[in-house]
């Protein structure tokens, strides 16, 4: 029986590699936003280059299964496609990310749209702030 991993590669048509799973399942357990450099070196016990793991990123972004962002730092990071969306708020002091599930915001961004004759189809958004109180997290 196929896994959930191979059956989403199926259904996009990306051929799932030995590599490909493998940065799949580094960045299912990741609970930061790696860039290719930050998963080479998790990886760097397979034997996979640097120009591997940046095809393989290419390939399953594209195809759907990974989610390139762009927080400002010049490194494109990375994570898994995710059901529901998420915004990220990233601390300037210690260059966290910290993903937000719960935006109230989407109500009102909707509501805008209507306002102008559009259909919201999606939007992007990162907050960057400092902590207030250091140390304090959600
Ligand atoms: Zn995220």
């Amino acid at each position: 029986m196929a896994s959930a991993l191979e059956q989403a590669c199926r259904e996009r048509g990306v051929r799932l590699s030995l590599q490909r799973r493998i940065i799949l399942e580094v960045l299912q357990t990741a609970e930061d936003h790696p860039c290719a450099a930050d998963l080479h070196q998790r990886i760097a016990g397979h034997g996979i280059s640097v120009a591997t793991v940046y095809r393989a990123l290419n390939s399953l972004a594209e195809a759907g299964l990974l989610v390139r962002r762009d927080f400002g730092d010049g490194k494109a990071r990375y994570e898994r496609t995710q059901a529901q969306r998420h915004d990220h708020l990233i601390d300037l002091r210690s260059g966290k990310i910290i993903e937000l599930s719960d935006c109230r915001l989407a109500p009102l961004l909707q509501a805008v749209a209507d306002r102008l004759g559009y259909r919201l189809v999606g939007y992007r958004m990162d907050l960057f702030g400092e902590p207030v109180s250091p140390g304090v997290y959600p």
